[in-house]
């Protein structure tokens, strides 16, 4: 996996620094799609002078050049998700959890004629909300 990090890297010309490594790391580690502010709080616990606009700047380069996403969090803040292959994402609409899952019908679905005229698709991500198990049982 971090691989894929040295390599984005110098193919954009992006120094590898220490804070650049141990945000990645962090990132990795995370299975719950943080938002900056959560990553920053981890990362803070180990390099105590990072400052929160070093990490959220690291992040949004770091999706620019392809190594994480973006959740789409519409009003929300950004959620970043490490994993960069192909999956879906389950959001409970309560406590707002974010869990991973992969559908090859999903996967396959066709994008529909009136957006294949106007728009170039690519990426096609499937979204389902409602309440997760915890918040369900309240
Ligand atoms: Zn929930
Ligand atoms: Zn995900």
């Amino acid at each position: 996996m971090m691989e894929i990090f040295y390599r984005r890297s110098k193919e954009h010309g992006l120094k590898i620094t220490p804070q650049r490594t141990a945000i990645y790391q962090e990132l990795l580690k995370a299975k719950d799609h943080p938002t900056a502010d959560v990553i920053y709080k981890r990362i803070v616990k180990k390099i105590p002078n990072i400052s929160f606009d070093t990490v959220n700047r690291t992040l949004l380069t770091f999706s620019k050049i392809g190594i994480t996403n973006v959740v789409e969090g519409y009003g929300q803040p950004k959620r970043y998700d490490p994993d960069i292959a192909v999956h879906h994402h389950f959001r409970c609409l309560q406590c707002n959890t974010i869990i991973d899952f992969h559908s090859k019908d999903y996967d396959s679905m066709a994008v529909p004629d009136e957006i294949k005229k106007q728009f170039t698709v690519i990426n096609k991500k499937v979204v389902l909300e409602g309440l997760c198990n915890k918040c369900r049982r309240r």
